[in-house]
């Protein structure tokens, strides 16, 4: 139970926050320094999080965060947003409008620093709704993806294709920090492919692919059936052969 982790957390939980009234949930404030900079840590049930809020200054000034515990958001007003984990570091500019609070699922910690300046203050906005919060959670910090089918197979031949093959079409494209999971890039991908009838070793490899990054065969065979009528019935008779080869070889 969080309640637990929440007496456990560094630098002491602290009391209640007073400004729980800028904030959707429950989090607590634990006031470490106040002689020339406020230090402060700041811990969020899960599930909590800060309005949208600007830092003003007319000189210097801006906020530091420096993540404790858990796991976390930050995000800067029409900016995607950032996941932050133990040992993260935030320098929020003044004048920025953001929120920063735990994920849905996680106890968060992290240290707040007042950075020092001359006109200081913090202008509370709007909250940020469970609309929002919810598409937030579903943004997944990059994960690389290593190719060289690229190298291995055409680098002597196409070395630049080779490249782009490895480096921008796995590398950034596949490995992009986003919205999309890992495996809804892997299933959508199976689609395209699928829908162009490019039904080949190419295909028979993202089948495999999705396998191994977690995709279920369940869901697989329902995300064909679904796009069956539309993109040609045979197409997916030809995919769905590959799926039995790699998610159900013994009953070949
Ligand atoms: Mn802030």
């Amino acid at each position: 139970m969080y309640k637990e982790e929440l007496a456990a957390v560094p630098f002491g939980l602290g009391e209640p926050n007073p400004y729980n009234k800028f904030f959707t949930g429950t989090s607590y404030l634990n006031i470490l320094h106040t002689d020339g900079v406020l230090v402060a840590n700041v811990t969020f049930e899960p599930g909590c999080r800060n309005f949208w809020h600007v830092h003003e200054a007319t000189k210097d000034g801006g906020q530091i965060l420096i993540v404790t515990y858990g796991r976390g958001y930050y995000q800067e007003f029409g900016k995607d947003p950032q996941e932050l984990l133990p040992g993260d570091f935030v320098f929020i500019a003044p004048g920025v409008k953001h929120w920063h609070g735990a994920a849905s699922d996680s106890v968060f910690s992290h240290l707040a620093l007042e950075v020092p300046g001359e006109g200081t203050s913090t202008t509370w906005c709007e909250s940020v709704s469970d609309r929002e919060y919810a598409e937030v959670n579903s943004f997944h910090k990059s994960t690389p993806v290593q190719q060289t089918a690229g190298r291995d197979q055409l680098g002597a031949i196409a070395p630049e294709f080779a490249r782009l093959n490895d480096d921008i079409l796995f590398g950034e494209v596949w490995s992009r920090g986003s919205y999309l999971d890992i495996k809804k890039r892997c299933i959508l991908t199976i689609v395209a492919l699928t829908s162009q009838g490019l039904t080949d070793s190419s295909l028979l490899y993202h089948v495999k692919n999705a396998k191994n990054q977690g995709v279920g065969k369940n869901e697989l065979v329902e995300s064909l059936t679904h796009i069956a009528m539309y993109v040609g019935w045979s197409k997916i008779w030809a995919v769905m052969r590959y799926v039995k080869e790699v998610y159900a070889p013994k009953e070949q």
